[in-house]
C-alpha cells in the first residue's frame, strides 16, 4: 500500500555524481564498503577520508561480514556537496542466474534509507553497469521501473549517467 502519497519526479543528467547538489547521492559500492573503482573510487576521492572512516565504523559495528548485495546504508558525504552518501551493493551480472531482483532491491533499499534520513532529493548512478558487467539497457530498465513503482517520500530522483551512451540508453526508456 502506498503510504507516502507524494509525486516523485524522475530526471536524467549526464555528468559526475560527485558534483551533484542533492540531499543524498548513491554509491555503487562493493560489500566490503572499503572503496573500489568506478563511481565508488570517485566518491571516496572527492569526498575525502571522512566517508571511509564512517564505512569502517559501520563494518565494525553492524556489518562484520560486509554489506549484502541489494542492501543499502548511509554515511556522511564528507566534503561532497551532498549531505549523505547511501552505499548500495549491486549484483554482479550473471548470464546463468537472474539477479534482477537484487538490482531492483538496490534502488528500493536506497530510497528506503533516504526516507529514513528525511532526504527529499536523491541522485543514483547506473548501479552494476560498470565493473559488475550488467547490460546497460537492462540495468536502465530495472532502475527506472523500480523507482517509478517505489513508495517513497523522495520527491526528486535523478539518474546521473557518466557518459553519453548511458544517458542515451536511459533517455530512450524514460
Ligand atoms: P559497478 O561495480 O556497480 O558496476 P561502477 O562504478 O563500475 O559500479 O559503474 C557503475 C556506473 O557508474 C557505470 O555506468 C559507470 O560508467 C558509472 N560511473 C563511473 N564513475 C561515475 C561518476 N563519477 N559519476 C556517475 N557515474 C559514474
Amino acid at each position: 500500500m502506498r503510504q507516502h502519497g507524494v509525486m516523485t519526479t524522475i530526471s536524467l543528467v549526464q555528468g559526475d555524481i560527485t558534483e551533484q547538489q542533492a540531499d543524498a547521492i548513491v554509491n555503487a559500492a562493493n560489500s566490503s564498503l572499503l572503496g573500489g573503482g568506478g563511481v565508488d573510487g570517485a566518491i571516496h576521492r572527492r569526498g575525502g577520508p571522512e566517508i571511509l572512516a564512517a564505512c569502517r565504523d559501520l563494518r565494525a559495528s553492524h556489518y562484520g561480514k560486509g554489506l549484502g548485495v541489494g542492501q543499502a546504508v548511509a554515511t556522511t558525504a564528507g566534503r561532497l556537496p551532498a549531505r549523505w552518501v547511501i552505499h548500495t551493493v549491486g549484483p554482479v551480472w550473471s548470464a546463468e542466474e537472474d539477479r534482477s531482483g537484487l538490482l531492483a532491491s538496490c534502488y528500493r533499499e536506497s530510497l528506503r534509507v533516504a526516507d529514513e534520513l528525511g532526504a527529499s532529493s536523491v541522485a543514483f548512478p547506473a548501479v552494476s553497469t560498470g565493473v559488475y558487467g550488467w547490460p546497460l539497457d537492462d540495468g536502465a530498465r530495472i532502475a527506472l521501473e523500480t523507482v517509478r513503482r517505489a513508495d517513497t517520500a523522495v520527491t526528486d530522483v535523478r539518474f546521473v549517467l557518466f557518459d553519453e551512451t548511458a544517458y542515451a540508453v536511459f533517455a530512450a526508456l524514460h
